[in-house]
């Protein structure tokens, strides 16, 4: 069992990064990549903590990229978290960040919300927060019932209460990924919200730009339009990759290392991503 996507504390994560290792561990991964959302903070801790360990560790960043109508987030895996330019990019969208939360929390209080953002702190306890910690603020406040609903009702893309936030552009962070010794891979891409058909169209532009994989597994599609994807990724010379996009006990249901369906992710998954990145040790010489 492998895990190609998760989040740890360095960025909207329940556990820290050495403690998401030891979860991984717990669960019989063989191979992790830590992805967190805009940062690399938690991948030099996971690094070592894995190799206590005896995973095989993917360093990873998830970024978003500037589209509509919906999100795409594209997967920076195998990259060097020491790349200067990388940690700069890094921390220019760190400050976009923080605009956008100080923008969403001024509409929250326009609105009669009591909601500050010293109180978001408190419960990221880290220097990046997100909107799935406004959404737990909502939650405290008893505005919404889940984190879910508060995404539905008011944070998520469209809803009263989104504020974009300055991104990259594609070729800005596929330069970027390539520029840090990574490779780019298109995160659960049912979240771009196009259909089947310009979703084609979508993935022959990523292909043509430099984008290596597609994250045909993600658990918050259903089993059957993962293999949908599954099949027009490799028809297009893509390697797929499969993660569970790990939070914390509440997201997604499943845990870390199962994907769409509550199914543990194959290590077969782990294998184009290890033909991209030859530095990354392979599964059979870790048994
Ligand atoms: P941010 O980085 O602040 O834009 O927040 C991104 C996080 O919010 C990701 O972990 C997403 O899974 C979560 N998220 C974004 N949109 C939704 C949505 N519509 N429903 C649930 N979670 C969402
Ligand atoms: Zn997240
Ligand atoms: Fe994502
Ligand atoms: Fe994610």
């Amino acid at each position: 069992m492998i895990d190609l996507h998760s989040h740890s504390t360095a960025s909207d994560g329940f556990l820290s990064p050495t403690s998401l290792v030891a979860l991984a561990a717990k669960t019989g991964l063989r191979a992790l990549a830590l992805t967190d959302h805009d940062t690399v903070a938690g991948v030099a801790e996971a690094r070592a903590a894995a190799a206590d360990r005896g995973i095989a560790f993917v360093s990873g960043v998830e970024i978003e990229i500037d589209f509509d109508p919906g999100e795409f987030h594209l997967l920076g895996l195998g990259i060097d978290e020491e790349d200067s330019r990388l940690l700069e990019a890094m921390a220019s969208l760190a400050k976009a960040r923080v605009r956008r939360n100080e923008a969403i929390v001024n509409l929250l209080k326009s609105d009669g919300l009591d909601i500050d953002l010293d109180e978001i702190a408190r419960i990221a306890g880290s220097e990046s927060l997100g909107r799935p910690h406004i959404a737990e603020a909502l939650l405290r406040h008893k505005i919404v019932r889940t984190k879910q609903e508060a995404f539905d009702r008011f944070l998520g893309k469209g809803k009263p209460f989104y504020m974009p936030k300055d991104c990259l552009s594609l070729s800005e962070a596929l330069e970027l990924i390539a520029a840090s010794g990574g490779v780019a891979v298109a995160a659960h891409p049912y979240s771009l919200f196009v259909g089947k058909s310009k979703l084609g169209t979508v993935m022959d532009s990523w292909k043509d730009a430099g984008v290596k994989g597609i994250e045909a597994y993600h658990p918050a599609a259903k089993l059957g339009q993962c293999r949908i994807l599954e099949a027009m990724a490799l028809e297009r010379g893509f390697f797929v990759t499969a993660g569970s996009d790990y939070h914390g006990p509440d997201k997604p249901v499943w845990g870390l290392g199962r994907t769409a369906g509550g199914i543990p992710i194959d290590d077969r998954y782990f294998g184009g991503i290890s033909a991209s990145l030859p530095s990354l040790p392979r599964l059979s010489l870790l048994d």
